[in-house]
C-alpha cells in the first residue's frame, strides 16, 4: 500500500546544517530501508546532484528537495519544496537571496552571545562546523556551544541561548511565503509545510497560515515528522484530511549524534492519508 512506503522526504547534509555529506546520507538512508528519499537542505540545492547520483548507485528512488526559510506574520516558518528542478534560475536566485543575510546574522548572534552571556569567539567556533560557507546556521553555533561545555546538548543550547527571547537570538527576515511558493512552483515542484506542529503560532494563526498556503497553491503538510509527537501525528493527519492536503513524512535528520529520529525510522502514514508521493509513483 502506498501509504506504508518508507518515504523520508526531509533531511539535511553538510551543504546546510547536517553533518553527513549527501553521499553518506544516501548510504545511511538506504541502510535504514528508505524506499523514496529527498534531500532538503535549508535554502540550498548544491547537494542535489551528488545526492541524486549516490541514490542512483544505491538504486534508491530520489526526488530533489529544498527547505525554504520564510517569515510569515513575524514568525519563521519552513516550506519544503519537493520534486524541484534544482537548476531552475528563479529558484536559484530566490534561494541565493534567502541565504544572503545569514553571514551578517551570524556575526550578530556572536555579538549577542558575547554581550549577553559572556561567550567569546562564537563566530569562529561555529565556522569550524560549517560545511558550506554560504550557509551558516544556528545549528553550527549550537554544536560549538556543546563542544565548549556551555550546554550538554544541541537542544539545550536552543532552549537556553538561541531560541526567540534567549540571549543569543537575533531576529531575521527570511523569504515571503508567496515568493517561496512561487520559486518552488516555477521549478516544477510542490510545496509542503514543514513540521507544522513546531511553530509558535496560535491555532487561529496556524489555520490562517494553512489557508493562505493553500490559496498560493501549497499541496501538502508534514504529518509524520521527527519534530512531532505521536499526538501531533494524529492531529495533523486529521487537519490534512479536513483541509484536503496531501501528507508528507520525513525525519528532518541532521546528525547521528543528535537526532530525534534516525533517517527512515518513522511510523507509517495512516492508511486514510493521501501520501504526497502519489505524485512520483513512476519512480517507485
Ligand atoms: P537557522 O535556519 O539558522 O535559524 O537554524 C534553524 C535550525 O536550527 C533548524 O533547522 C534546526 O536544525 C535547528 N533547531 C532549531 N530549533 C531547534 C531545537 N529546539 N533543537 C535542536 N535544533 C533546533
Ligand atoms: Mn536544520
Ligand atoms: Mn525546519
Ligand atoms: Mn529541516
Amino acid at each position: 500500500m502506498l501509504s506504508s512506503l518508507n518515504a523520508d522526504l526531509h533531511s539535511h547534509s553538510t551543504r546546510s546544517d547536517g553533518v553527513l555529506t549527501p553521499s553518506a546520507l544516501a548510504e545511511r538512508a538506504k541502510r535504514n530501508g528508505v524506499e523514496l528519499w529527498a534531500l532538503t537542505d535549508h535554502d540550498e540545492v548544491s547537494g542535489i546532484a551528488e545526492a541524486r547520483a549516490a541514490a542512483a548507485d544505491l538504486k534508491m528512488p530520489f526526488i530533489a528537495g529544498v527547505e525554504v526559510s520564510v517569515t510569515w506574520a513575524g514568525k519563521t516558518v519552513h516550506i519544503v519544496g519537493l520534486g524541484i528542478d534544482e537548476n531552475n534560475a528563479d529558484l536559484k536566485e530566490g534561494l541565493r537571496q534567502t541565504r544572503s543575510g545569514r553571514e551578517r546574522r551570524a556575526h550578530d548572534i556572536a555579538a549577542e552571545l558575547e554581550k549577553a552571556a559572556g561567550i567569546r569567539g562564537a563566530y569562529e567556533g561555529a565556522m569550524q562546523y560549517v560545511g558550506n560557507p554560504d550557509l551558516i546556521s544556528r545549528s553550527h553555533f549550537a554544536r560549538f556551544l556543546v563542544e565548549k561545555g556551555v550546554c550538554k546538548s544541541v537542544s539545550d543550547v536552543f532552549q537556553h541561548y538561541l531560541a526567540d527571547g534567549k540571549p543569543g537570538f537575533v531576529a531575521h527576515r527570511w523569504a515571503k511565503l508567496s515568493d517561496a511558493l512561487g520559486w518552488i512552483q516555477q521549478a516544477g515542484g510542490v510545496a509542503v509545510i514543514a513540521h507544522p506542529g513546531r511553530y509558535d503560532l496560535s491555532d487561529v494563526a496556524l489555520t490562517a497560515l494553512m489557508e493562505e498556503f493553500k490559496q498560493l497553491g501549497g499541496v501538502a503538510i508534514e504529518t509524520v515528522t521527527g519534530s512531532h509527537t505521536p499526538d501531533q501525528y494524529a492531529q495533523f493527519h486529521n487537519i490534512a484530511r479536513r483541509m484536503q492536503f496531501d501528507s508528507s513524512r520525513g525525519s528532518d535528520f541532521h546528525s547521528p549524534d543528535d537526532c530525534e529520529v534516525d533517517i527512515g525510522f518513522l511510523p507509517a502514514l495512516k492508511p486514510s492519508a493521501t501520501p504526497v508521493w502519489h505524485r512520483w509513483q513512476q519512480l517507485l
